[in-house]
């Protein structure tokens, strides 16, 4: 086997976590939170399998071919082939205990890959060996950059017709922009791929006859391929050389650099984000899965090695940071609610500082509560294991705690932190949904509750009005998709409405009004007065709200009243009934009565003087733009284009790949219902595409007299 760092020798790299001495700094170095992340059908899944399998806790190594795979929960998932959930894994390679978080792979549930990106520290990028760098990897693989997560990348597939190692190496470097380390060679290709050569240690791998190839066997490099290896461990040693101080001395003495100071300098420059390790295999054959094992516990950073987590002080706002540290005081974070059929409800944290124990009071910061947590559970590959406790750097899954979702932080009440908070965009889409049968009301109102409490990108929300329930999210298939966990998994016959686009209003100027409230309502005369400002922020700013009025005007005990009529307002916009955004809104004076003036009439006067205000303020449509690649053959490109323009669509960047021909464009979701079957027949089926939620536009004018028809 690949030999792996000893443990305490490991680098103390740039995380301010390492500086110091922390309690329980052994556990620490071995623990590796990280996840995988690929382009759909690269092999993410079959690739996890196998580590599982290895790490000898898969029992029976799973097949999505089979749908008998332990990562993808849903039966939807199974059918699509597709991931959606992610589920954190716990398995142990050599004594290190490895946390593996699936990540999604559809654009739809592209939320998803943020909020794991949280609470991974490291991960594996998964290429497919002829597919090569994919849109969605070259997505996920930048959302990684942003968040500075350090890599590895796994060009997989080895084993198939077309594979190109030294193709899907330049593209990562060209197409994704990072620096390759390249560590192993494939030993072969397609039918002929016998196994990987290592070009640290100069030795050749390969992988049991024996069909689940748990054996690793150790020999010499074959003579065809010496020069080849020679060569790369030349350009290995001096492209660690140049990143790494310590390894350039001694590569000035000689350039055939030890392998022990060749591994650590490189893990040094992986966990600085300045090298990516690129390994090779085929997970399908059981090829070079071990060793990629290895590689997560050499290259990749342990809780120790990365930045600590910032969070503030509830109270005071001001801003702490919280050390990877058994010794420091609770903060941890919840990352992913899943429902499973034994356990129901569990919320998967991260504990980044202190020590999560069954039986504690834990305080929640959103919901300003104190509750006991009722179990923690490790989730393994094929079975749960009760734990007691999970320790700073640990992931794991509670139980119990009702009002526990996404975003949260689970701390000490007399030691308070919020950790940071997880963005979630907008919905674009919404539908309307409602029961064939009306006494299925309560279980599908149940359904609805329970997949948003899951999904944050998933909304319910009731339409006064119409008496209806919408569902929104993120673009038709996370509709379909939530419509068939109604059916399926809470056993609730419904109706749903044709999707619609999540329009949104929003003012171009600023604006002013005064509403005065007096009726009399039963009898009895109530009043009161709110003025208020309204002004545009820019986009994704969201509503913004502020008093600045004295007590005299508005009382301290009617400001709740105020703000509660200005989100009442803030719902149903003036033009369309779109909610509005981007608004800042500042209450600049009020007016009461002694015996008069009653909440309501705060209520009333707030929702009618922001009406006013925004109508005084020039108020506008927005819609949400996609952002949407098609990859298609050279010969249909002028269909893709001519097409993008009649939904008018603003074709961006535009480059080759192998024969296919990549497009970017910004278009309006309102024009891309039915585009996957555009795409289908305008190409017979040689184009594929993928869109995701970008922004949200100013409408043209046609659309708006349209919207204001409606
Ligand atoms: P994911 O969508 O990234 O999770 O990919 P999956 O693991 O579901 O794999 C997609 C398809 O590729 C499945 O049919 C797998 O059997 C196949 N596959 C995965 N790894 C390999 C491999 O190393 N070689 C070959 N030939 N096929 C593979
Ligand atoms: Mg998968």
């Amino acid at each position: 086997m690949v030999a792996v760092l000893e443990k305490d020798k490991t680098e103390q790299a740039a995380g301010a976590n390492a500086a110091r001495p922390v309690k329980g700094e052994v556990r620490l170095r071995n623990v590796r939170n990280m996840g995988i992340i690929a382009h759909i059908d690269a092999g993410k899944t079959t690739t996890t399998e196998r580590m599982l399998y290895y790490a000898g806790i898969v029992h029976r190594m799973g097949d999505v071919d089979d749908g008998t795979t332990v990562t993808d929960w849903m039966d939807q998932e199974k059918e699509r082939g597709i991931t959606i959930t992610s589920a954190a894994i716990t398995c142990d390679w050599q004594g290190t205990q490895i946390n593996i978080i699936d990540t999604p792979g559809h654009v739809d549930f592209t939320i998803e890959v943020e909020r794991s990106l949280r609470v991974l520290d490291g991960a594996i990028g998964v290429f497919c060996g002829v597919g090569g760098v994919q849109a969605q990897s070259e997505t996920v693989w930048q959302q990684a950059e942003r968040y500075g997560v350090p890599r590895i990348a796994y060009i997989n597939k080895m084993d198939r017709l077309g594979a190109d190692f030294e193709r899907v190496v330049e593209e990562i470097h060209e197409r994704l922009g990072s620096e390759v380390a390249v560590i192993q060679l494939p030993w072969g290709k397609e039918d002929d791929f016998k196994g990987v050569i290592d070009v640290i240690e100069m030795q050749a791998l390969t992988f049991d006859g024996g069909k689940d190839g748990v054996g690793v066997q150790v020999t010499e490099i074959p003579a065809e391929l010496a020069g080849d290896a020679e060569r790369a461990r030349a350009t290995l040693a001096e492209r660690v050389a140049e990143k790494d101080e310590a390894l350039l001395e001694l590569y000035m003495e000689n350039a055939d650099v030890p392998s022990e100071a060749l591994r650590e300098a490189l893990r040094r420059a992986t966990l600085k984000n300045e090298l990516v390790p690129v390994l090779c295999g085929s997970s399908l054959r059981n090829k070079g899965v071990q060793p990629l094992l290895d590689g997560v516990i050499t290259y990749l950073p342990s809780p120790l090695d990365v930045p600590v987590a910032e969070g503030v002080i509830p109270k005071t706002g001001e801003a702490v940071e919280r050390l990877a540290d058994e010794a420091e005081a609770l903060g941890a974070l919840a990352f992913k609610v899943a429902t499973d059929s034994y356990v129901g409800r569990l919320v998967f944290v991260r504990v980044y500082s202190g020590i999560l124990k069954k039986g504690q009071n834990v305080f929640n910061t959103r919901t300003k509560r104190r509750a006991r947590l009722g179990g923690i559970v490790r989730m393994h590959a094929d079975s749960r294991e009760e734990v007691t406790e999970l320790k700073a750097g640990e992931i794991g899954a509670v139980t119990g705690l009702r009002d526990l979702t996404t975003g949260d932080t689970l701390c000490d009440e007399k030691n308070q932190v919020e950790l940071m908070r997880i963005p979630f965009p907008e919905p674009v889409i919404f539908m309307a949904v409602e029961p064939r049968a009306r006494a299925d009301r309560d279980k599908l109102e149940e359904a609805l509750k329970a997949m948003a409490a899951e999904d944050p990108t998933c909304v319910i929300r009731h339409d006064p009005e119409t008496g209806q329930t919408i569902l929104s999210g993120m673009g038709e298939l996370h509709l379909e998709i939530l419509k068939d966990r109604i059916d399926r998994e809470y056993k609730v016959e419904a109706n749903t409405g044709k999707p619609m686009v999540a329009y949104h209003e929003t003012v171009m100027t600023a604006g002013e009004a005064t509403h005065a409230f007096d009726r009399e309502i039963g009898g009895k005369r109530q009043f009161a007065s709110v003025s208020l400002k309204v002004e545009p922020l820019e986009r994704s700013a969201g509503v913004e709200i502020n008093f600045d009025v004295s007590d005299a005007d508005i009382p301290a005990e009617f400001r709740s009243d105020v703000e509660g009529g200005i989100h009442d307002a803030v719902m149903t916009g003036v033009l369309a009934r779109y909610p509005l955004t981007d608004v800042r809104v500042t209450v600049t004076g009020g007016a009461r009565e002694d015996e008069v003036t009653t909440d309501v009439a705060f209520r009333t006067a707030a929702v009618m003087a922001l009406r006013e205000a925004v109508m005084a303020a020039s108020p506008e449509f927005l819609e949400p733009i996609m952002s949407v690649e098609v990859v298609t053959p050279l010969d249909y490109m002028g269909e893709i284009m001519g097409d993008l323009n009649g939904r008018r669509g603003k074709v961006g960047e535009m480059h080759m790949r192998d024969d296919s021909q990549i497009i970017h464009a910004r278009v309006p979701l309102a024009e891309l219902f039915g585009y996957s079957t555009a795409v289908r027949s305008l190409t017979r089926g040689r184009a594929s595409y993928t869109m995701e939620p970008e922004a949200f536009d100013r409408v043209p004018k046609s659309v708006r007299e349209t919207l204001l028809e409606s």
